[in-house]
């Protein structure tokens, strides 16, 4: 029987494990199979204080280590359902394997979003991927394109000009989301062509990614696709115990759920700011909730 079980191993969860072992309890967080959520993919992070720029990695590697330091325990699975009986709470994983619990903390943040069109599943990992930093190596003097018009578009787009020939990095709109200073750097760099007011209706290729046609039945002739096009929610596995809004985020008041015992930190919740910090921030307050839901404070 568990005290507290987390599920999400970015900075929310991995925050919250901190200040839980720190409080005398044994927090277990089940992290997924590859721990350190988004960030862990992230090339360069420089709005974190106490860092003017961190490897994504490193940061999260950071953290895991202290909450592992700390006694945390990590369960390399993911969730398929949770239930609740008698005032406790059961964890089914993947593996088919049960936890029982008296709290949960749900910290599971967002997964990349798809374009949903014809080509995008055929080639995942043949020229399709959502991780520059991980797959952008592969494609050193080609030509690729990101998708997308926000932080993490921008951010795939500048750390591919260093590997790449061009950079195309295709908006379905004239302006960008991301932050100005990101829009900044973008526009000076002359490997990175802006395609705007455009949209990918079909990746092409034989065996892997050869070409992209757009909206405008135009063909861009590349050998990958990058796409950045934001986050669906995590969150499936307690829709029949919490309040999700329409888009699948939790809905939560001050992390606590409309289940009692559930407590929800960092993207996942509906409204959050989407950010490191804020998510670390929120991981803190809901274990102070926890604590007091457990009686310990
Ligand atoms: P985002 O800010 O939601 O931007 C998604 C982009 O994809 C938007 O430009 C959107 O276009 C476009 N898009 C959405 N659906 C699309 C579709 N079906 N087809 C084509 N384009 C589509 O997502 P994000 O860039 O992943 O960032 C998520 C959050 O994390 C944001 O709050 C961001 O600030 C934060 N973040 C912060 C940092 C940092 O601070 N260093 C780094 C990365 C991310 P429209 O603009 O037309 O809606």
């Amino acid at each position: 029987m568990n005290d507290i079980t987390i599920i999400g191993s970015g900075p929310a969860g991995l925050t919250a494990a901190i200040y839980l072992a720190r409080s005398g309890l044994n927090p277990i967080i089940i992290s997924g199979e590859k721990p350190g959520g988004q960030l862990i993919n992230t090339d360069l992070i420089e709005n974190y204080p106490g860092f003017k720029s961190i490897k994504g990695a490193d940061l999260m590697i950071s953290m895991l280590e202290h909450a592992e330091d700390l006694g945390t325990k990590f369960l390399y699975e993911s969730v398929d359902s949770i239930s609740k009986n008698n005032e406790l709470f059961q964890i089914r994983l993947a593996s088919d394997d049960l936890i029982e619990t008296k709290s949960i903390l749900i910290a599971t943040g967002a997964n990349h979003r798809h374009l949903n069109v014809p080509g995008e599943k055929e080639f995942t990992n043949k020229g399709v991927s959502w991780c520059a930093t991980c797959d952008g190596a592969m494609y050193r003097g080609k030509k690729v394109a990101v998708i997308g018009g926000g932080n993490t578009a921008v951010m795939e787009a500048l750390f591919l000009s260093n590997l790449a020939e061009k950079v195309y990095l295709i908006h379905r709109r004239n302006m960008l989301r991301a932050e100005k200073i990101m829009q900044e750097r973008l526009f000076e760099n002359n490997k990175i062509e802006c395609v705007w007011n455009a949209q990918v209706k079909e990746i092409l290729g034989k065996d892997k990614v050869e070409s992209i046609r757009l909206n405008d039945n135009s063909i861009l002739n590349l050998s990958a696709v990058f796409i950045a096009i934001g986050t669906v929610p995590s969150s499936e596995f307690a829709k029949n115990l919490i309040d999700l809004d329409p888009e699948g985020y939790i809905i939560a008041n001050e992390t606590k759920t409309s289940c009692e015992g559930i407590f929800a930190a960092g993207d996942i919740v509906s409204g959050s700011l989407k950010q490191a910090i804020y998510a670390a921030g929120q991981g803190a307050l809901a274990s102070r909730y926890i604590e007091e839901y457990l009686g310990i404070r």
